[in-house]
């Protein structure tokens, strides 16, 4: 069910914006109820970001349970939600991975209609580019594998990569000579704000109570349950409380006794240059040798990229230079089109690095208590999914098929999802 059934809410729809427009848009109601905290519900969700908010409007449409706050200590989309470069995809080739973030972009290609607002889901591909015989192998054992698993996806000669993108680098002498790429069709980008405000208006339809500025500082325990949580705005009580809060997952996890998790936290920066008229119409990606790099284009024309971690722990939601002169080595060795193109903006999230670069979502040994973490620098397009997969676990009290290896005990018994076969290294997933 959309947020029709029990909508609280005027559709948004081509007559409504007429009307606005004709009478100066003085009619629309606020998008979402900025809620008071009440002293209980079904269940709290902490962190109102896009897996919190889509974890409730999951609870919500699908599993009938409205009796829902999110608690977000800012505003929501503060976090990495509001923070990223927006890629959507569903590349990957691990048992645990590959159906879930399928699952996921499936469900993009409906939110918008699903939520009646415009996410701005863009399938322009997504194209990863190799510069040599090894790096061919590995995508392709990548790409052949999706498509066991029913997955679009494409390999492209180096003459089909320079009919796609022409304003690449493609001399011989290049410092990354590019051989091919291998392109997801179904693959793009969507705007991070709407898709947070979406879910956040859909779920405040539905009965869902979204609380901002409202700080989680404790949890509270007994019997050896946990049956609520302390805020900066009182004790608020439920038999159910679910954690997604991204890089703040260790500290809350301390909190509330989990211990100490499979998760460091990073941080990751972005950048966006100034407007420039229609030039890149898909995202291209490559990792080499000392360069990671990702590049899309806005639908207001800024270039919207980013790199690698910056390599150690921090909390810090900045940029630096060191990151900067690296990204902008990255951006020059496969586009030198853009050397005097001006960067408008730079700013950093908090990565939830986990051990083996898969996510967790999944009860925890604390009854009352449950885990939606470890996204690492993939969590944008795990949203949809990520909140169904959620929600149905705290529903259900056990997973879903589709998210029943990415639990935390996976440590314990060896079955780590290491994608990209770092090994226990966060900083290199
Ligand atoms: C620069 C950058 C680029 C990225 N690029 C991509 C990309 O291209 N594609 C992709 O798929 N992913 C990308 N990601 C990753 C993606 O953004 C995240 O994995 C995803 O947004 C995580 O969502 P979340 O809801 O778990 O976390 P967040 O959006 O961070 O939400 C967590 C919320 O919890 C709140 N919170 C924390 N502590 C408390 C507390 N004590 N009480 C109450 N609330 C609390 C925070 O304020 C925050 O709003 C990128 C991230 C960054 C930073």
């Amino acid at each position: 069910m959309g947020i029709d059934g029990k909508a609280r809410v005027k559709r948004y729809s081509a007559l409504q914006i007429l009307k606005q427009g004709l009478t100066g848009h003085t009619g629309w109601q606020p998008a979402w109820r900025d809620a008071s905290p009440k002293p209980a519900y079904d269940v709290i969700i902490i962190g109102g970001g896009g897996h919190g908010l889509a974890t409730a409007y999951y609870l919500a449409s699908i599993h009938g349970i409205t009796n829902v706050a999110v608690l977000e200590k800012g505003w929501i989309g503060g976090g990495n939600s509001g923070r990223n470069t927006t890629i959507v995809r569903s590349n990957y080739s691990i048992e645990g991975n590959t159906a879930f973030y399928e699952h996921s972009l499936k469900l993009w290609e409906g939110l918008s209609q699903e939520l009646n607002y415009n996410v701005m889901f863009s399938q322009r591909g997504h194209l990863n580019l190799f510069f040599t015989p090894a790096q061919r192998d590995g995508l392709a054992r990548r790409y052949n594998t999706m498509r066991l698993n029913g997955i679009d996806g494409e390999f492209l000669t180096r003459a089909q990569v320079e009919k796609m993108v022409p304003h690449l680098n493609y001399s011989d002498d290049a410092r990354f000579p590019i051989m091919g790429g291998f392109f997801q069709a179904r693959a793009g980008t969507a705007r991070h704000d709407a898709v947070n405000w979406g879910y956040a208006r859909a779920a405040s339809a539905l009965g869902v109570d979204i609380i901002q500025n409202c700080e989680v500082t404790g949890f509270i325990h007994q019997a050896g349950q946990i049956v609520g949580v302390e805020t900066s705005r009182g004790e608020i009580r439920a038999e159910k409380t679910g954690m997604a809060v991204a890089g703040s997952t260790s500290l809350l996890a301390k909190m509330a006794g989990l211990g100490k998790l499979p998760i460091e936290s990073h941080k990751l920066q972005a950048f966006v240059s100034e407007p420039i008229k229609p030039f890149l119409d898909t995202v291209v990606v490559y990792s080499a040798y000392h360069g990671h790099f990702y590049i899309s284009q806005s639908d207001k024309g800024g270039m919207v990229f980013g790199g690698d971690l910056d390599g150690h722990n921090s909390y810090a939601q900045r940029g630096n230079l060191p990151i900067y002169n690296n990204v902008a080595g990255c951006a020059m060795n496969v586009m030198p089109a853009l050397g005097r193109v001006k960067v408008l903006r730079q700013w950093a999230g908090i990565m939830d690095m986990s051990m083996d670069g898969s996510p967790f979502i999944t009860k925890t040994d604390i009854d009352g208590l449950y885990l939606n973490a470890g996204w690492c620098y993939g969590g944008f397009k795990a949203i949809p999914g990520s909140g169904w997969c959620f929600a149905h676990t705290i529903a259900h009290d056990r997973p879903h098929e589709i998210n029943s290896l990415l639990t935390l005990d996976r440590f314990k018994y060896g079955r780590q999802i290491d994608e990209s076969g770092h090994g226990p290294f966060p900083k290199s997933h």
